[in-house]
């Protein structure tokens, strides 16, 4: 993690997220006391798991499948929020991120956008589903040079359960008994950052229904 950049509160007035992820533990290894959080909140937080479904459309290739599933949930389910995994080659120094969160990552980032454009995947209006331009942010991690944090002191116990809940694939990993300290790990340096205990840091780039900022709050160029 980047100790020297800022890193901003994330803003959270917003109604409804969906999480695209690649992996059923993506969100228990952190982001689950962020969902704990928003739920808490009252907010509407959906996941959509790609393994479940990549292979699960006979005449599609899995890649094929992955993007076009993304963007009929996006459609029919408006969210303002993406949380997804990290587009990027690497979480850390020397750290490979693997080649199915990177392309999750990168499919969900596309998606937000294409979206909202309606001659994309002319099959989903014939569907009914309308064009969704109203994603504000989407944010993934594990940031190997995160933007924004979230405070999630209060709901570390849930995320915990959570995580606990993957007990043989933690074992197989070798990571026996209480999870705790290894979400500690990058929560609290986070947290220090943020002036609380424990913080999710994560990167954030703004949507097309967010068109006149970038994430440091300078205005940008027209995209397309
Ligand atoms: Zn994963």
């Amino acid at each position: 993690m980047d100790e020297e950049r800022p890193m901003q509160r994330l803003d959270e007035c917003w109604d409804r997220a969906l999480c695209v992820v690649a992996h059923p533990d993506d969100i228990e290894f952190g982001p689950a006391s962020l969902v704990a959080r928003w739920t808490s909140q009252g907010k509407e937080v959906s996941y959509l798991l790609i393994t479940r479904g990549e292979a699960g459309i006979d005449t599609v290739p899995p890649e094929q499948a992955a993007a076009l599933r993304e963007r009929e949930q996006l459609n029919s389910y408006r969210p303002e929020l993406l949380f997804t995994n990290s587009p990027h080659l690497s979480f850390g120094p020397g750290l490979l991120n693997s080649a199915d969160h990177r392309a999750v990552g990168l499919a969900a980032l596309d998606a937000s956008h294409d979206a909202g454009n309606r001659w994309i995947f002319p099959e989903l209006l014939e569907e009914g589903l309308e064009p969704w331009a109203g994603v504000r942010m989407i944010c993934s991690g594990p940031p190997a040079h995160p933007t924004h944090a979230v405070d999630v002191t209060d709901y570390f116990h849930q995320g915990v359960a959570s995580l606990r809940e993957h007990a043989a694939y933690l074992e197989a990993l070798g990571m026996h008994g209480d999870p705790s300290p290894f979400l500690r790990s990058f929560m609290e340096p986070a947290g220090a950052r943020m002036g609380c205990e424990l913080a999710l840091a994560m990167d954030v780039i703004y949507g097309p229904g967010m068109p006149q900022q970038t994430p440091t709050g300078a205005s940008r160029p027209h995209a397309d």
